[in-house]
């Protein structure tokens, strides 16, 4: 497969500050590739740089041309007094090859508000209306600056529906965020930044299982379990018990919950409300980078 992007050892400082600190990354035609990090990690300058809008201090750099790159920036800066159908005719007019606007607007659900302006629009209506903007002139690739923040859920969801389908119709994505959820729900790769340095590059449910995280298993009994009896089933690490609940730390949530189930089969009591907790990108960023992506 090509890649559509390649970064080599990019830098980038603003005076003493190095918001880009060599960072290299690939993405292939056709994925969804995720920048996640934290506020400041250098992703905003990432794109920037392979978007022609900076120039970086060192490194290198392959991308597509111009006219093949759609871009959504973190704040859309659209002119408030044209409508959007004359915004999309002003877009397009800078491409030679541009979609038909009636389609473009049909396809993002658009054809009712065209003759609104961006100011009258919902949240969730901008949404729509900044990617039909940036696919105007059928860019192979798209780039996405921390594309949902601020939206309420069901538009985020809305919109990583919308992003899947432009994957499967052959679009390839790079999108920056903060938001794990959106990294591990959208993101065929992700990489980790912080500080302007990539600690990891993999597919989410790699990330989560290649640092040997623990996951846990939850779950409450009719009858008191002796701690000892599940503490040597396969993989678990700790166990618990606190009143009827039982919280048990495992490195192979699958093989210790299969033995679990055997096990019960010759408990005389009967164990309930089983919960499995695997986990997530915002425990891998906490290992890699000893702090949470929230804070
Ligand atoms: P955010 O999502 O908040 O934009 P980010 O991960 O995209 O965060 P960048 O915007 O790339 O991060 O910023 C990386 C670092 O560079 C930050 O410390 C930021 O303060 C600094 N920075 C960004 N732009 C400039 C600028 N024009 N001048 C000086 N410092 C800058």
């Amino acid at each position: 497969m090509n890649n559509v992007i390649e970064v080599k050892n990019l830098v980038k400082s603003y005076g003493k500050i190095r918001a880009v600190d060599g960072i290299s990354f690939d993405v292939a035609e056709g994925e969804i590739f995720g920048l996640l990090g934290p506020n400041g990690a250098g992703k905003t300058t990432t794109l920037e740089i392979l978007e022609g809008l900076k120039r970086a201090d060192g490194g290198q750099i392959k991308v597509l041309e111009r006219e093949e790159i759609g871009v959504v920036l973190q704040s859309s800066g659209f002119l408030p007094e044209l409508s959007l159908r004359e915004l999309l005719v002003l877009l397009g007019s800078f491409y030679q090859h541009r979609r038909d606007i009636a389609k473009l607007a049909e396809d993002f659900d658009l054809t009712t508000l065209l003759d609104a302006k961006y100011e009258e629009l919902s949240s969730g209506q901008r949404q729509r209306f900044a990617l039909a903007a940036a696919l105007v002139h059928e860019p192979k690739l798209l780039i996405l600056d921390e594309p949902t923040v601020g939206l309420d859920p069901a538009v985020r969801q809305k919109f990583w529906e919308t992003i899947l389908e432009l994957r499967k119709a052959g679009l390839t994505i790079l999108l920056t965020t903060h938001y794990m959820e959106e990294a591990e729900i959208v993101c065929d790769r992700v990489a980790i930044i912080d500080y302007g340095k990539i600690l990891a590059t993999e597919r989410p449910v790699k990330l989560v299982n290649s640092l040997g995280l623990v996951s846990r298993i939850k779950f409450m009994s009719s009858k008191l379990i002796n701690l000892a009896e599940l503490e040597v089933l396969p993989g678990i690490i700790s166990a618990r018990r606190d009143r009827y609940t039982y919280d048990l730390e495992t490195e192979t949530p699958e093989d210790s919950l299969r033995e679990l189930l055997t096990w019960e089969k010759k408990f005389s009591g009967k164990i309930f409300n089983l919960q499995v907790q695997q986990a997530t990108l915002d425990d891998v960023f906490l290992k890699l980078t000893g702090h949470s992506l929230r804070e």
